[in-house]
């Protein structure tokens, strides 16, 4: 990025102050000037331990504490605040503590507020001023059963008769809004773990440059001098070198306590604390953050647990990651990584996000961007470019229905190969690129799965397949899982991995491949090799990949973080096509990671077959997974089989594997006939109306020429956005 905007100024300014110590090894000897005179500011229910925590804090950083409750409220109405909200009722005492806050200063405190201060919009935007509101996150019932020991059976709001429970409920929305920094306090909790937990909360805010990116080709002494965030490995996609983008320092790791509060959690929930946990507040504030989780996983996904997991056959799980609005499990993270994208974009440019697909990505990156508020809409456009015979019919027909506004497909009368060489020719091209940014004020980029927001969010819904298991009794917290995956360019499978990282307790992540096997003929020999492989047509279509862009991640992780291996590994596979990794290293790798193949025949007659035994209806990615679970996996722990699309996205195929007499010609009859034949899963009814609406529109065509794409490009962004005068 050449050229920084304002709100970029600002973030780079906020990041230098709020890190003035980032040379210095012990944060020890830096923990009392931490927060300079800024207030160290605790929040949350009543009982969440804010006082008693607060005193501990303030202790340990040699700071002042200030409890609201006795030194503001007590002192200003010099009276008992139970005798206060006796006297006025719980309005007036609401609206009497904001005033009191109001006319509250201090600076370089502890200060412990009361539960209901949050209540109030003006005394906490005064009080947020001062400093930094941490929010002690501890589940109701935790706090229900700690009032009734501590005999508290009144707090404000109790008044009208709501129940306990139903108020605190109604307050977390409060705490949701004002916090800077979560501390998930788990069951059991001493006070001193969750003043351990504050005190790690406030060091990591503070320090922005401990969270920084660096590239999977980088040597040791370059990644120290340039520092990368969040934001920037969201724009920028590729690393300068050619390498992918990783966590610097790894993923953060949650403690079983942690995890147990999050099997009682929804969905978003699960991804908002996981996520904050892993994007620095600096980059998105958490309010900003939850917004984005609840609208990418709310009800644009047809169940509403978006990523359920449902008993399949013996000690085999599936988890059904297809409910989002283009049927395939990329509106995992293509559902929020747009939101993300456009937080992250800098005020004065636009952006247009090119796309080359062969299947699934198309759909899933017009939905998601097409999803955008109308501010962002206007200055983020996607052109995705599909070969016109080399999409199924329903593919075809789900990236065609969008051809207003920002988003829109084009196909090219010619191969997948073309439309991506012709794109990143384009990226090349600095007479194009330097006219779009003049005359248009337009960026090119890209949304393909190495970007690091594509797969972060994936992590979540690993995660949850596991608490899930736990929270319906199938396993007991800290028992083994196994996953498996049906894999093409290793993102899932990587996810899964971070997932492990975090904590989950993930025995092994099984690949599993179709007859183009080049992940499985690797993992199990060390050997890349693409020497006179051509890929083979599939039931399986989106895994039929040859060059798997995530296993350089896998690779680096693997190797302890060798970029200079990576980047010879992977030079050498541009030069020669192969290349192959030590033994050792092999090893490790395996220890992680199993992987098998499963022919078309096979993959068909386990649809068969699962139908027949269950009444379940797998799509071909998912029953090739399952039937590698099925040979690899021994039984000694359940396995959960990542159930990647609806089988209504791959009708022909599921129709031939179902032995259906006659196949129709057309989608939706397809569909139809489908829909006749499962009883389970449900059929997917918001692709079945996108088709309906879409079915009868042409799309534009456009002959295999590099300048008639560009000129598509350039119309695009003239119909898009403003054109700058
Ligand atoms: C994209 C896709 C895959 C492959 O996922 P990777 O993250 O590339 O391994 C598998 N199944 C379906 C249905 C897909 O759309």
């Amino acid at each position: 990025m050449g050229v920084l905007n304002a709100s970029q100024l600002a973030l780079k300014a906020a990041r230098s102050y709020l890190s003035p110590f980032t040379t210095s090894k012990s944060w020890l000897s830096t923990r009392t000037s931490l927060l300079g005179d800024r207030n160290l500011l605790l929040m949350g229910p009543p009982g969440a331990g804010k006082t008693t925590v607060g005193r501990i804090v303030a202790q340990r950083l040699g700071l002042p504490v200030i409890d609201v409750d006795d030194d503001v409220l007590e002192e200003t109405w010099k009276m008992p605040v139970s005798a206060k909200l006796a006297a006025v009722g719980g309005e007036r005492f609401l609206e009497e503590e904001g005033k009191a806050l109001c006319g509250f200063s201090a600076s370089g405190c502890v200060v412990s507020l009361t539960g209901s201060n949050p209540l109030h919009a003006a005394a906490m935007r005064h009080v947020k001023q001062s400093g930094l509101v941490v929010y002690l996150d501890v589940d109701t019932e935790d706090i229900v059963r700690r009032l009734s020991r501590m005999k508290v059976n009144r707090i404000v709001g109790q008044e009208a008769g709501a129940s306990m429970r139903k108020i605190l409920r109604y307050r977390k929305q409060f705490y949701e809004k004002w916090l800077d920094v979560r501390v998930l306090c788990g069951t059991g909790d001493t006070v001193e773990e969750v003043a351990e937990k504050v005190l790690k909360a406030v060091e990591r805010y503070q320090n922005p440059a401990g969270e920084t990116y660096v590239s999977t080709r980088s040597g040791s002494k370059e990644s120290s001098k340039h520092k990368t965030y969040f934001s920037d490995v969201v724009l920028e996609g590729l690393a300068p070198d050619g390498g992918l983008y990783v966590p610097k320092t790894g993923f953060p790791k949650l403690d079983t306590r942690e995890w147990l509060r999050l099997a009682g959690m929804s969905y978003p929930e699960r991804a908002l604390a996981l996520l904050e946990k892993c994007i620095h507040p600096i980059d998105i504030p958490a309010f900003d953050l939850r917004e984005m989780v609840f609208k990418a996983y709310g009800e644009n996904f047809a169940s509403e647990a978006v990523a359920p997991v449902k008993h399949l056959i013996g000690n085999q799980y599936v988890q059904e990651l297809f409910h989002g609005p283009t049927a395939s499990f990329k509106d995992l993270a293509l559902q929020l990584m747009p939101q993300l994208f456009a937080y992250c974009l800098p005020q004065m440019c636009n952006y247009l996000i090119l796309v080359a697909t062969s299947g699934d990505t198309g759909s899933a990156v017009l939905s998601g961007f097409s999803g955008l508020r109308d501010g962002d809409r206007h200055r983020t456009g996607v052109l995705v470019f599909f070969p016109e015979e080399g999409v199924s019919e329903i593919q075809k027909l789900q990236m065609t229905g969008y051809r207003e506004g920002n988003a829109k497909a084009v196909s090219v009368l010619s191969d997948f190969d073309f439309c991506q060489r012709a794109i990143k020719r384009m990226f090349g091209e600095s007479g194009l690129t330097g006219h779009l940014a003049v005359e248009y004020a337009t960026v090119l980029s890209t949304a393909n799965s190495i970007n690091w927001a594509r797969l972060l969010p994936q992590v979540v819904y690993h995660s949850s397949a596991y608490l899930d298991l736990f929270r319906d009794g199938v396993i007991k917290f800290g028992e083994p899982i196994d996953l498996c995956i049906p894999t093409g360019n290793f993102g899932n499978a990587m996810s899964a991995l971070y997932a492990k990282q975090m904590g989950v307790p993930i025995r092994k992540v099984i690949c599993a491949s179709n007859h183009n096997r080049i992940i499985t003929d690797f993992i199990s020999t060390g050997e890349c090799d693409l020497r006179g492989r051509t890929l083979i047509a599939s039931h399986s279509p989106a895994i039929d990949i040859l060059k798997s862009s995530n296993l350089e991640r896998f690779i680096y992780h693997v190797s302890g973080g060798d970029g200079h291996l990576v980047r010879e590994l992977f030079t050498r596979l541009d030069r020669d096509r192969y290349f192959r990794v030590s033994e050792p290293l092999l090893a490790r790798m395996q220890q992680d990671v199993l992987a098998g193949w499963c022919s078309e025949d096979d993959c068909l007659a386990a649809i068969r077959s699962v139908h027949t035994q269950t009444g379940y209806v797998m799509d071909t990615h998912t029953a090739v997974a399952q039937t590698v679970a099925g040979r690899l996996q021994d039984g000694s722990c359940p396995v959960v089989v990542c159930s990647t699309a609806h089988y209504g996205k791959f009708a022909p195929a599921v129709l031939k594997a179902l032995q259906s007499q006659n196949i129709p010609e057309d989608p939706l009859e397809q569909l139809k006939e489908l829909g006749a034949a499962a009883s389970r899963p449900e059929t997917h009814r918001h692709m079945i109306t996108h088709l309906e609406e879409s079915g009868s529109q042409a799309h534009t065509v456009c002959p295999a020429e590099y300048g008639v794409l560009v000129e598509e490009v350039e119309t695009m962004i003239q119909d898009s956005f403003l054109k700058v005068m």
